[in-house]
């Protein structure tokens, strides 16, 4: 029934291409903002092709980065009707960073008649929900999946007909706005099946998710928190650890220290004797002594760094974000950290809603006086489907025009206010990697 439906409201040319599912390929393809030291292919990416290898599709990988000077969107679209036939999908993430060179190529895609069905995920999809907003936002693409895609993308590649499958919308059709459900027991390792090889950095998951609802940030609230089963984790470990050539980790769980297994993590790390650079974002106020004395055990042979949000220290600030700050217990950790002689970093937040440059100095000063070297400030982005993002107008909230805007004015500070801010940040950016370099 629900076929049926799907197949009388597509359009002509998605109908003709429904018609020849079996056998396709998939060229998946990721647009990425690179760091120097990241690895060639971003963790997301290799998940997503070993499961769709582990599932015997027939997959091709291509990772650029858009702020390459050498990018071209031609020579992203050239590669792709280079490499496609009648019976071949383009599957591509679609993220703030990317989200004009994603237009583009999809735009010269259409005018060289890609064949394929044209797939896109990732957050920028996720998190529109309003039924008619995907189809207006990405015209050419036929397929979106909302949520975390490895299992969405197996079963569109499998299907033989156009079906029902939890958290992929098909163009042009009702749209429940439903997300896809991560069984975290189904996916297998990139690391562990050869998808990713030992380079020196890398990035690890031990889980995806966040149990906080900050209104400035994808995490949260919509995914829940989900854990990769202990055992794939352990044996990550031990697999990291067996590769000596591996000494710069970064466990990119949205917040490290909550969940069910992350002091294990802790402690196989420890017990392996892992002996590189390792860094963990966590919630201070979710800090307790048995977890810091299992990083100092881990420090025993490793160089730990624990990262912590704070954004702000300023009450109204922090509502406006939906942050429930905790100053004194977050003083407490970072002068704990300190004592323990714990890497410390805190990350915060200017262009945030009833912000001042004065109050912006002040959330500095809390950091010094806590003893924290590097601190971090990041411009506010009103990322697709966050709270602030919807709020955007009510709080008068204006965005600078780059390729990925962020907020310079609000009615709390001016645009010259947020250039002093900025200035400020980059003092702190360049004090910070000074640091790196020397560590
Ligand atoms: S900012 Fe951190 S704590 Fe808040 S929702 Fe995002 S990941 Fe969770």
């Amino acid at each position: 029934m629900f076929s049926s439906i799907l197949f009388k409201s597509l359009p002509r040319r998605t109908f003709s291409q429904a018609r020849s599912f079996a056998t396709k390929k998939l060229l998946l393809l990721s647009l990425d903002w690179k760091r120097p030291k990241d690895p060639p292919m971003s963790l997301g990416q290799a998940s997503l092709f070993s499961h769709l290898k582990e599932n015997n599709i027939p997959v091709l990988a291509k990772s650029y980065a858009v702020n390459d000077p050498s990018f071209s969107t031609d020579s992203v679209a050239k590669f792709i009707i280079n490499n496609c036939n009648q019976n071949t999908d383009l599957g591509m993430g679609a993220y703030v960073w990317n989200e004009r060179p994603l237009l583009s190529i999809l735009s010269s895609l259409k005018k060289f008649q890609f064949p394929g069905r044209i797939i896109l995920g990732g957050p920028q999809i996720s998190y529109l929900r309003k039924s008619g907003l995907l189809e207006k936002f990405y015209a050419e693409a036929h397929v979106f999946i909302r949520g975390y895609a490895e299992d969405a993308l197996v079963k569109l590649m499998q299907a033989q007909k156009i079906e029902p499958i939890s958290g992929v919308h098909y163009a042009n059709t009702p749209d429940d706005g439903s997300s896809t459900v991560l069984n975290p027991q189904t996916l297998s390792s990139p690391l562990l099946n050869g998808i990713v090889t030992p380079q020196p950095f890398m990035r690890v998951e031990t889980k995806r998710g966040c149990l906080y609802r900050c209104a400035y940030c994808q995490h949260s609230g919509s995914n829940p928190l989900v854990e990769f089963p202990l055992s794939r984790v352990i044996k990550e470990v031990q697999w990291i650890t067996a590769h000596p050539v591996i000494n710069d980790i970064a466990v990119i769980d949205p917040t490290f220290n909550v969940g069910n297994s992350y002091l294990l993590v802790l402690k196989e790390f420890a017990k392996q004797k892992f002996s590189g650079k390792i860094s963990f974002q966590c919630k201070a106020e979710r800090v307790t002594g048995e977890f810091l004395d299992a990083v100092e055990s881990l420090n025993t042979y490793a160089k730990t760094t624990l990262e912590f949000g704070l954004q702000t220290i300023h009450k109204k600030e922090a509502r406006a974000i939906l942050r429930s700050n905790q100053i004194n217990k977050i003083k407490e950790v970072f002068l704990e950290t300190k004592r323990r002689n714990i890497n410390t970093e805190i990350s915060i937040i200017y262009g945030l809603p009833n912000q001042t440059l004065e109050s912006f100095r002040q959330t500095i000063l809390f950091c010094n006086e806590c003893g924290i070297k590097a601190i971090r400030a990041f411009p506010l982005l009103l990322l697709r489907g966050t709270i602030l993002y919807n709020r955007k107008e009510e709080l008068a909230l204006k965005e600078s025009n780059d390729l990925i805007p962020c907020v310079v004015e609000s009615p709390s500070f001016t645009y010259s206010h947020w250039r002093e801010m900025e200035k400020i940040a980059k003092v702190l950016e360049d004090s910070y990697k000074a640091r790196i370099r020397n560590c």
